[in-house]
């Protein structure tokens, strides 16, 4: 269970450094439809990161993990091949949508 959605938690999307959170709730949804595809566990190993920690990172300036539209996860047990399959049939990925934001 998770406090943000129904299997993703506060602790696993925000900031590593500081703690804040800004993700967006596009981003969630897609998650938990790709957790649902999958019917595996998502592990999370980076969501929203704070300017100063993207930094950090050496993330890119107006990397889409700063604007709350990037999470970086692991399926265990599923190809990456399998993992780009599945991603492409969650529509919360697709189509541009972080562009009409
Ligand atoms: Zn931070």
């Amino acid at each position: 269970m998770g406090d943000l959605s129904a299997h993703f938690s506060r602790s696993e999307l925000q900031c590593r450094c500081c703690g804040r959170l800004q993700i967006n709730s596009r981003l969630l949804d897609g998650l938990e439809r790709l957790r649902d595809l999958a019917g595996t566990p998502v592990v999370v190993h980076a969501g929203y990161r704070c300017e100063r920690h993207n930094q950090e990172v050496g993330g890119v300036p107006q990397s889409e993990h700063v604007r709350g539209l990037a999470a970086d996860v692991a399926l265990p047990g599923v190809s990456l091949q399998r993992m780009y399959e599945l991603a492409l049939a969650v529509p919360e990925f697709c189509g541009g949508w972080n562009r009409s934001l």
